[in-house]
């Protein structure tokens, strides 16, 4: 806990003693862990601002053309610098994308068509993947409902990471269109995949099948490594803006990245073919996404410091961390076992109480359009939904993991996790 002593007649700034030894310690334990993430985020961020100086941001891209959006300068500039920050051939970036299902939805329907296979190499997708395949009960727009076949192969084991070995797992990536990988664990217990092992997965798709297309959802694992997936094998990636890559500060939107080819042919499937990527109005946001971008590798370090401070605290009192607080990361998203509905509740409602918006809601488990569980949710944040910004949530089901993520500014984390576990 951190008292705050004021002296009585001055204004001074307030002298803050530091009295919980629990997060002296954790930080203490975790200074080489973070040495290397922030050795990471700097390589990263010179990355990004090398985009920004290579394509001559200016400020007259930051102002928006309405109506059909032609000729919108920041639109395009905002396009190639994604491009270069994600090192892709070629990125769409759109609000027009709702989130980062609508963006992997645009890019699934962008690139498949009526008989080709879909392959999972990652076994289950993210639960709203779920019903844009069509393996819930059927909507009709969904891919199996277009004639698109699915399958999935399960490179897990014990929890652990393999490429597959099997004749049988071979002869589907032969047969397939696309060989799809899920980088960030969802919701699910099984690992993050780290960019070796994507590179290791793109080498061993590409070698049995190399027209294949191999696309990786994106999501929650921008510039937490040095390297993107585009870059060590992928075609096509996808993502929200709402995650790591708006900084925090971007209101809305999505992102595919990847091969020219593709990326337009995504483009055609969000507007319309004739239209592409020439047209959309951009609401005034170009600046607001180039600076999210700029942030972003700073934000997504201070999730990470936040991350690896509740594994730390978490793992000192008896509770099973995945990943472990000193593993590379894939991700920026921390899974505790709490392995009662009760904890899982109470740890989300303490994350509200200490969010800076709506700090007074309770958070309830409850259905959420596209999951299939009841879910709680903490999300006392800025933007709705933005993961992010410091929050927690779980699917009500064994063994009542909470996914703590985000946290925009690392004091955040250490202030609520530092009096969280006080009851824990
Ligand atoms: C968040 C996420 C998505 C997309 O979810 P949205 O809430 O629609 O942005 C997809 N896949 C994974 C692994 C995710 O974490």
């Amino acid at each position: 806990m951190i008292k705050i002593k004021k002296t009585k007649n001055t204004a001074s700034s307030p002298s803050v003693k530091e009295t919980n030894p629990a997060i002296t310690e954790a930080e203490n334990a975790l200074a080489s862990q973070w040495k290397s993430f922030e050795s990471i985020s700097n390589g990263v961020f010179e990355r990004v601002l090398q985009a920004f100086i290579d394509n001559k941001v200016g400020e007259e891209h930051f102002l928006s053309v309405t109506g059909y959006g032609h000729d919108d300068l920041g639109r395009d500039v905002t396009d190639k610098v994604f491009a270069q920050a994600l090192q892709a051939e070629s990125a769409l970036v759109r609000v027009q994308m709702v989130s980062g299902t609508h963006a992997l939805s645009v890019a699934l329907n962008g690139t498949l068509k009526a008989g080709d296979i879909m392959l999972s190499l990652t076994g289950s997708p993210y639960d709203t993947l779920e019903e844009v395949i069509g393996l819930r009960e059927g909507n009709p727009q969904s891919l199996i409902a277009k004639g698109i076949h699915y399958d999935s192969i399960n490179p897990f084991k014990d929890y652990k990471f393999q490429v597959p070995q099997s004749a049988e797992a071979e002869e589907k990536v032969r047969q397939c269109r696309m060989a799809y990988i899920q980088r960030s664990r969802g919701y699910s217990l099984r690992p993050t995949l780290t960019i070796s092992e994507i590179e290791a997965l793109c080498q061993w798709a590409r070698s049995l099948n190399p027209n294949a297309i191999i696309m990786v959802d994106n999501c929650y694992g921008e510039f937490v490594e040095a390297h993107e997936p585009t870059a060590v094998g992928a075609d096509l990636m996808a993502g929200s803006l709402i995650k790591n890559p708006g900084g925090g500060i971007v209101p809305t939107g999505g992102y595919i990245a990847g091969n020219k080819d593709l990326v337009d042919q995504c483009a055609y499937a969000l507007t319309a073919p004739g239209i592409g990527r020439e047209g959309g109005y951009t609401f005034d946001l170009n600046r607001i996404i180039l600076q999210g971008l700029f942030l972003a590798s700073s934000m997504v370090l201070d999730a990470l410091k936040g991350a690896t401070l509740g594994a730390y605290l978490f793992e000192q009192k008896g509770y099973r961390i995945f990943p472990h607080w000193s593993a590379q990361r894939g991700d920026i998203i921390q899974l505790i076992e709490l392995k009662s509905a009760e904890k899982l509740q109470r740890f989300c409602q303490h994350i509200q109480s200490n969010s800076p918006i709506s700090a007074n809601v309770r958070p309830e488990a409850a259905t959420v359009p596209g999951y299939g569980d009841k879910v709680v949710m903490a999300g006392g944040t800025f933007i709705q939904g933005a993961t992010l910004e410091l929050s927690a949530d779980g699917p009500l089901r064994e063994p009542y993991a909470v996914f703590l993520q985000g946290g925009l500014v690392y004091a955040h984390s250490r202030l609520t996790l530092g009096k969280l576990i006080q009851n824990f």
